[in-house]
């Protein structure tokens, strides 16, 4: 017989089983590959997860997804998606939000300068950067193209004027753009931030950051740190991942990791001692 619209209603709406927790619980507890929908629950597979992963027991790991609030800044987690799992070489450490996540890094001692190296940074005066990059307001040097490539086949970019082979170029149907990979991704930014393609060559010439004063390396690039539409230096990677929108609760975040990392606790083993005690509840 078929079903009727309320029976199929009814039907979607009945709890499944978990075949791991036995737990019966709603539809949107599990998740879906297609059609078909995982018999064990959301909450059971993070854990499967997170014990291959990081070797943890089943009771450490409900424990720590227990948490409802960061271990390291104590905002509260707004959904389990927050929810990280902070290890280091040595171990995890604890549950922490997705910006202290980023913010500890590995929790070295590289990491902890940077984090200063950010609270100190936000409280400075920062000016436009074109103030200090270009003091003279001396035109960028175009590399000049005296020297044409042996390449057979390159081009020559309209704007930085380079000679440089084809695979540099974005090819549109047959024909290849006028400017190079590298000259598009300045005028991407250079509408970004409402600049000129100049004055993105003179921010992409710098080669120390300006928060913790490293020298750019491939691994920890160069960015344009930025809120919204306004452009507060050039920073490497490591810092502008710190510093994010530089939102009002950044700086607490910064100082919690800076403590987190700083303080005797051992951390860890507080986790387990709380996981010891709850076991035996
Ligand atoms: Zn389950
Ligand atoms: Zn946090
Ligand atoms: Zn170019
Ligand atoms: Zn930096």
């Amino acid at each position: 017989m078929r079903e009727t619209p309320v029976k199929q209603m009814v039907r979607s709406m009945a709890n499944i089983t978990c075949s791991k927790c036995n737990l019966e619980l709603d539809e949107s507890h599990f998740s879906k590959n297609g059609v078909h929908t995982y018999s064990i629950c959301k909450q059971c597979r993070r854990i499967i997860t997170a014990r291959r992963r990081y070797g943890l027991t089943q009771e450490q790991c409900v424990w720590l997804f227990n948490q409802n609030k960061c271990q390291c800044c104590n905002y509260p987690f707004m959904d389990q998606r927050q929810q990280h799992i902070h290890h280091i070489d040595t171990g995890v450490m604890g549950i922490v939000c997705h910006t202290c996540n980023r913010i500890l890094g590995q929790e070295t001692n590289e990491d902890l300068y940077r984090i200063d190296c950010c609270l100190a940074w936000m409280q400075q005066d920062r000016k436009n950067p074109f103030d200090r990059v270009n003091p003279q307001g001396r035109l960028i040097e175009v590399p000049s193209s005296t020297t044409r490539s042996t390449h057979l086949e390159s081009k020559i970019c309209r704007l930085c004027k380079q000679d440089l082979p084809l695979i540099n170029f974005r090819k549109d149907r047959r024909w290849y753009r006028g400017e190079c990979f590298q000259c598009a991704a300045y005028l991407t930014a250079a509408r970004t931030f409402k600049i000129s393609y100049e004055q993105v060559v003179l921010l992409y010439s710098q080669i120390n950051c300006d928060c913790c004063g490293c020298t750019f390396t491939s691994k920890n690039f160069k960015a344009i740190h930025h809120i919204d539409e306004r452009i507060l230096g050039i920073i490497c990677d490591s810092c502008n991942r710190r510093l994010g929108q530089e939102t009002g609760k950044i700086a607490n975040q910064l100082n919690a990791c800076r403590n987190w990392i700083l303080s005797d606790d051992d951390i860890v083993r507080t986790v387990w001692r709380h996981a010891e005690v709850s076991r035996n509840d």
